[in-house]
Order: C-alpha cells, then sequence, then structure tokens
C-alpha cells in the first residue's frame, strides 16, 4: 500500500482549503505544493458524488505532475433541502445572473439556501451537515479515499469573519458560535475536513 512521503500536490485553487489542508499535514513532513502554484488545469468536476469529485481532481494532478496528488471535495448537505446544495454547493455561489465580475459570492450562496428553508416555513429543521471527501492518487494509478462529516445547525444572518465559504451561517453541533467565529485550529479539531484527515493520517502515517 502507498505511503505519503516527500512533495504532495495539493489539487485545489481555493485558498481557503489549501491553508487548512496544509495546517493539517504539517505535522507529518510532508512538503505540499498547490496545483495552482504548478500552473495545473483545474478539471471539470462532472461526479455526481464528493468522493467521484475528489478522485477526478486527486487522478488529473497526479497525471499531470507526475507527482503523489491530494484533492478534497466538499460542501454543506440540508436535511430539509433534501442534501442540496451538495455537490454544487460551489456552484450555487456563482455570480451568474448577476452584473459585475464574475466570481463566487458567499453571502449570495448563503442566502439561497437561507430562502429556500424560509420558503419551507418556519417549522423545516434546520439540520445541516458537511461533508468532505478527500482523494489521493498516485502518478502509477493506485488511489485512497477517506469520508468525512461535521454535523451542525443553520443559523442565519451570518455571523464572524474567519475561515471561509459558508462558515459564517454554520454552527456545530454542541455549540453556540458559528465556523467562522471559532478560533481556526478549533475548527481544524472538529470540522467535516479533519474528521476525514483523521483516517487519512491514521492510514498513511500510523
Ligand atoms: P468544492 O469542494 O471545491 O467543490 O467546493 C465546495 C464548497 O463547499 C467550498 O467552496 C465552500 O464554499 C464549501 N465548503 C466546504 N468546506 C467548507 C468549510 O469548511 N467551511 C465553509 N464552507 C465550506
Amino acid at each position: 500500500m502507498a505511503r505519503l512521503a516527500g512533495k504532495l500536490v495539493i489539487a485545489t485553487h481555493n485558498p481557503g482549503k489549501l491553508r487548512e489542508i496544509s495546517a493539517l499535514l504539517a505535522p507529518h513532513g510532508v512538503e505540499c505544493v498547490s496545483a495552482g502554484a504548478l500552473g495545473l488545469p483545474e478539471p471539470a468536476e462532472t461526479g455526481t458524488s464528493f468522493v467521484e469529485n475528489a478522485l477526478i481532481k486527486a487522478e488529473a494532478a497526479a497525471r499531470s505532475a507526475l507527482l503523489p496528488a491530494l484533492a478534497d471535495d466538499s460542501g454543506l448537505c440540508v436535511d430539509a433541502l433534501a442534501g442540496r446544495p451538495g455537490v454544487y454547493t460551489a456552484d450555487w455561489a456563482e455570480r451568474q445572473w448577476f452584473e459585475g465580475p464574475a466570481g463566487r459570492d458567499w453571502y449570495l450562496a448563503m442566502g439561497k439556501v437561507e430562502g429556500l428553508l424560509a420558503g419551507l416555513g418556519p417549522q423545516a429543521p434546520r439540520s445541516c451537515h458537511f461533508a468532505c471527501a478527500l482523494a489521493i492518487a498516485w502518478p502509477d494509478g493506485e488511489r485512497a479515499v477517506y469520508e468525512g462529516r461535521a454535523p451542525g445547525t443553520l443559523t442565519w444572518p451570518p455571523r464572524g469573519s474567519l475561515g471561509f465559504g459558508y462558515d459564517p451561517v454554520f454552527v456545530p453541533e454542541g455549540g453556540t458560535r458559528t465556523f467562522a467565529e471559532i478560533d481556526p485550529a478549533e475548527k481544524h479539531r472538529i470540522s467535516h475536513r479533519a474528521a476525514a484527515f483523521t483516517k487519512l493520517v491514521a492510514d498513511q502515517f500510523g
């Protein structure tokens, strides 16, 4: 079974994810280099699950860079919305219907989720979870996948300025503050990415 050592491509162009993944791998002596820094193209995320999309990204980066590559695919799944936005979490932030520069607008995305929930009435459950799939691909075709979840509830209006994406509306189970209000080190202990990483670390470095 392949084991991570030396250089590892982090197959993401998302600076928030790169920061979190590098911090989680720092204690294990792996040298992280981002797909963005290597100028690797971003493959289309055509999968219908987090695992499929993570594998698409990791395999594309490993093939191009001829190095092992790690990809994360993650998103928010809202129970009352049948698990949406799910694998389309990032797409819901696209500013395609608005004037101005193209790009992602997380306030727009959080508002879309809130609007749909509000449309279901005040009794609609606000439970949700963040899901994360981590995939490692090696240039010889070997691969490994690890999944994690962070359960919680949605709050409105958004609170806090730390973190990224949907953090300002996500209150982790058992807490009162949003992911954007808690210290990043604490988020790294309890997040969906941390849960998947615990499995990765046990398997790769244990
Ligand atoms: P993708 O995995 O690149 O398709 O993007 C998933 C999207 O889910 C991200 O761009 C974020 O908006 C959201 N997301 C994933 N993990 C987190 C998190 O830890 N906090 C907030 N939002 C997240």
